[in-house]
C-alpha cells in the first residue's frame, strides 16, 4: 500500500529516547543488568500508590459510574478551583477560573496550542536545546522552528529579541529545570522576556512540569505568567511529575477568550478528559498537604541527583563537564568537543546495557557532532545509578583521550 502520510508527521523525529531504551533492553540475557537513564519518568517510590488506591475507592463510593463516564471537554468543574488555589499559593498565576482547560498531561496542552496558533510555515521560537516532544508537536503543526541559544540563566535575550523581530506564532519556554538542560531562567530574564513578548506581540507558551521539584538553591522564582496582565502568556502545568504520569492530567491556563477554542480542540482530540484521575486529583488537592508531599518527593530526587553527581565526579573522565542540578530530573553533560554523543550512547546501550540519550535531537539542527548527553536520575534506584555511572565512567575514559 502506498500510504499518503502527512509530510509534517514524516518531518517529526522518531524518539531517540525510545530507540536507545529499546537497544539497551534488546537481547537481554538472564543475569544481564540493564540500567535506564533515558526516560523522564518519576521514581516509583514518589508515586503515591496507596493514596491513589484509597481515593479511587472513595470517589467510586461517592460518585459511582460517573467516575468512569466521559468527562467534559473543559475538564471536571470541581478540579479547576483546586488547581487555581494550588497555583496561586505563591503569587497570582491564574486570575480567573474561566482561564482553564484540563488536558491529557501538558503534552496535549502543547499540541492544542500548536494547533490553535500555528499556520503552515509560521515561525515558532524555541530555546535551543529544548523538549523533543514539543518541537515534534510544532513541526507536526507545520511550524518553522527558530532556535535561540541559552545561557546558564536562561534564554539569551539578544538572540531572543532578534528572533522576535522576525515575528512568530509564539515563543515556547521551559523556565524551570529545562528538559534536557536543567537550566532555570532568572527572575530578571523572566521579566525581560515578558517585556519583549509584549513589545513584539508574540505569545509565550510557558511549560512548567518541573517547577515544583526544586531541592536546593531554595529561591522560588515566580512564573512568567505571574507578570502577565495582557493575556500574552499561556501557562501549562501537569500532575505527571508530582503525582503520576499515567493519570494523564495536566492543564492549560490562558486568557478566557481563548478557552472556548481549546475546548473545541479537546472535543476533537480526545472527547474530553479522564474523570477518574481528575476526581482523584481534586480530592488530593483538597485533602493532602501538597507542600509536605512535594517536599517528600523532592528529597527523593535530591538523594538520587547527588548519588549520580558524586559518582560522576568519582568515575567520569575530568574532561566531561556537568553541574549538580537544583531540581528537575536530569543531568546534562558535555563530552569533549570531537566526541560524538551518538557513538558514545550507542556503545553504552549495546555493549553495557546502559541507556543514556545523546543530545543531538534536542537541538533544532540535530548536529551530528553533538557532544552532549542527557542522564535521568529520577527513575533508577541509587544502586543502579552507582553501578551505571561507574560503567559509563569507564566508557568516558575510552572516548576522552
Ligand atoms: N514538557 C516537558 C518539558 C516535559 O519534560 C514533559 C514530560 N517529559 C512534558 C511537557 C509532558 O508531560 P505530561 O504530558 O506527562 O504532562
Amino acid at each position: 500500500m502506498d500510504y499518503k502520510i502527512n509530510e509534517n508527521l514524516c518531518q517529526a523525529k522518531l524518539s531517540i529516547i525510545r530507540r536507545i531504551t529499546d537497544l539497551a533492553q534488546a537481547e537481554k540475557k538472564p543475569g544481564d543488568r540493564v540500567v535506564l537513564f533515558s526516560s523522564g519518568q518519576p521514581a516509583d517510590e514518589a508515586i503515591p500508590l496507596e493514596m491513589v488506591k484509597e481515593y479511587t475507592a472513595r470517589v467510586i463510593d461517592k460518585y459511582g459510574c460517573e467516575v468512569l463516564q466521559y468527562g467534559g471537554h473543559k475538564g471536571y468543574p470541581a478540579l479547576i478551583p483546586e488547581i487555581r488555589r494550588f497555583l496561586n499559593k505563591d503569587g497570582t498565576v491564574a486570575s480567573r477560573e474561566d482561564d482553564f482547560v484540563i488536558t491529557y498531561g501538558s503534552s496535549e496542552a502543547i499540541f492544542a496550542v500548536g494547533n490553535a496558533f500555528i499556520l503552515p510555515g509560521d515561525r515558532v521560537i524555541v530555546e535551543d536545546p529544548t523538549y523533543l516532544n514539543a518541537t515534534n508537536s510544532f513541526r507536526y503543526c507545520g511550524a518553522v522552528l527558530v532556535p535561540v541559544k541559552t545561557d546558564p540563566d536562561g534564554v539569551n535575550l539578544e538572540a531572543l529579541e532578534e528572533a522576535m523581530k522576525g515575528g512568530a506564532a509564539f515563543f515556547y519556554t521551559i523556565p524551570n529545570f529545562g528538559n534536557p538542560s536543567s537550566i532555570t531562567m532568572s527572575l530578571e530574564k523572566r521579566k525581560a522576556v515578558h517585556k519583549l513578548a509584549v513589545k513584539y506581540q508574540i505569545p509565550i507558551l510557558e511549560d512548567n512540569p518541573y517547577g515544583y521539584l526544586r531541592f536546593s538553591g531554595n529561591e522560588y522564582i515566580p512564573p512568567i505568567k505571574s507578570f502577565d496582565r495582557e493575556g500574552i502568556v499561556l501557562y501549562m502545568g501537569t500532575f505527571s511529575k508530582i503525582v503520576a504520569p499515567g493519570m494523564r492530567c495536566g492543564f492549560l491556563c490562558a486568557n478566557k477568550e481563548l478557552i472556548p477554542r481549546f475546548v473545541v480542540f479537546k472535543g476533537v482530540s480526545s472527547s474530553g478528559n479522564i474523570n477518574w484521575s481528575q476526581y482523584i486529583i481534586t480530592e488530593f488537592l483538597k485533602n493532602v498537604d501538597m507542600n509536605e508531599h512535594i517536599s517528600r518527593i523532592s528529597a527523593i530526587y535530591e538523594k538520587k541527583a547527588l548519588a549520580m553527581y558524586n559518582k560522576m565526579k568519582e568515575c567520569f573522565h575530568p574532561a566531561v563537564q556537568y553541574t549538580m542540578p537544583q531540581g528537575g530530573m536530569f543531568i546534562w553533560a558535555k563530552l569533549p568537543d570531537g566526541v560524538r554523543a551518538t557513538d558514545f550512547c550507542l556503545e553504552a546501550a549495546k555493549r553495557l546495557k546502559i541507556a543514556v540519550v545523546p543530545g543531538n535531537d534536542f537541538f533544532i539542527g540535530s548536529p551530528e557532532d553533538c557532544s552532549f548527553i542527557r542522564l535521568n536520575f529520577s527513575k533508577p534506584s541509587v544502586e543502579d545509578i552507582e553501578y551505571g555511572i561507574e560503567k559509563l565512567g569507564e566508557l568516558t575514559f575510552r572516548y576522552c583521550i
